[in-house]
């Protein structure tokens, strides 16, 4: 079932028939499946227009009623937590959507607000994850651009949209201009156009040349390696993801820089928003519920969203 809002049925990320409208927490793939022409979307409007642009589509805006608040999640543009002071369910509600604590250059900082539940995204479980500090990372991204530059082009392979413009904004602030894919290109412009300070050129018609560094999103990546193999006898490969922490890429160097909060960010954010009880949803919700258990947080597994209505019910009722 769906969450109830004041006169509504909202799904969290996720597509459920009984919803009348969808809560879409930010503009990735694996925040979309909610969404269908028919149903109005609840969302931030810099979402929207990613969305959009993405699905070549327009869809329908759902009003936010006067007991719920979207507040920014710290983790790309337009992301949202949605928060509910429900009568209904006699209690304070705030979802988390993909979340950090962190800041970033191309995101609003995240804003947080005590809650009695709190239904928490469950990206890295681990509390052995730990992000370096960001501009440790940024630093080292630099250096690298800077020094490989001088001997050859440099192809960022990074998701096209909120990485690929993350990695623009480090270009940029280490007085670099990056050329970008058709699609790193469209998703930026909207970056752009909501006041985001991002310098760019399209990579497409350009001349490659030894002293470019080019972002595209993995798709098209070994397209444009090719063509770049093809006039320069050394081609820098490059990627930057928070998943580098522990996986490897086919890439020369891999940066481990992430918008997601890692164990000890979520930690702090849970001591923020103080929830009574906590639900842990996502593919890896059991392990992230036993590691903050092991913490000392009241923390439940959900796995899926759509459970949420029946546990906050049982949860409330019981109190
Ligand atoms: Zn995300």
């Amino acid at each position: 079932m769906p969450v109830k809002l004041a006169d509504y049925f909202v799904s969290l990320d996720t597509y459920e028939k009984k919803a009348d409208a969808n809560f879409i927490s930010h503009a990735h793939a694996d925040h979309m499946s909610g969404l269908r022409s028919s149903r109005p979307c609840l969302a931030s409007d810099a979402t929207m227009q990613i969305v959009e642009a993405k699905k070549g589509k327009s869809y329908k805006r759902a009003e936010l009623p006067k007991n719920a608040k979207m507040l920014s999640a710290g983790h790309m543009l337009g992301s949202r937590q949605l928060f509910i002071d429900s009568e209904h369910y006699g209690a304070r509600i705030l979802y988390s959507g993909d979340y950090q604590m962190q800041s970033s250059p191309v995101a609003e900082p995240i804003e947080t607000i005590e809650t009695d539940i709190l239904i928490l995204d469950s990206t890295y479980p681990y509390p052995n994850i730990e992000f370096e500090e960001k501009e440790m990372v940024i630093s080292a991204m630099q250096s690298y651009l800077r020094e490989k530059l001088t001997r050859g082009p440099i192809l960022f392979t990074a998701f096209a949209t909120s990485k690929a413009q993350e990695i623009i904004r480090i270009c940029n602030d280490a007085g670099i201009v990056p050329l970008a894919s058709g699609e790193v290109c469209r998703i930026s412009d909207i970056y752009r156009k909501n006041g985001v300070d991002l310098e760019y050129a399209a990579a497409e018609g350009h001349e490659l040349s030894s002293r470019n560094v080019i972002i595209s999103e993995s798709r098209n990546a070994g397209i444009i390696r090719n063509e770049l193999a093809k006039r320069h006898s050394r081609v820098f490969t490059a990627t930057a993801s928070g998943f580098a922490r522990f996986m490897r890429f086919n890439t020369d160097v891999q940066f481990t820089l992430s918008d997601h909060a890692d164990f000890k960010q979520a930690i702090s954010y849970i001591e923020r928003t103080s929830p009574r009880a906590i639900y842990t949803c996502g593919p890896s919700s059991e392990t992230f519920a036993r590691n903050l258990k092991a913490f000392g947080k009241n923390a439940y597994s959900i796995g899926s969203r759509s459970k949420v209505n029946e546990l906050i019910l049982y949860n409330t009722e019981r109190q």
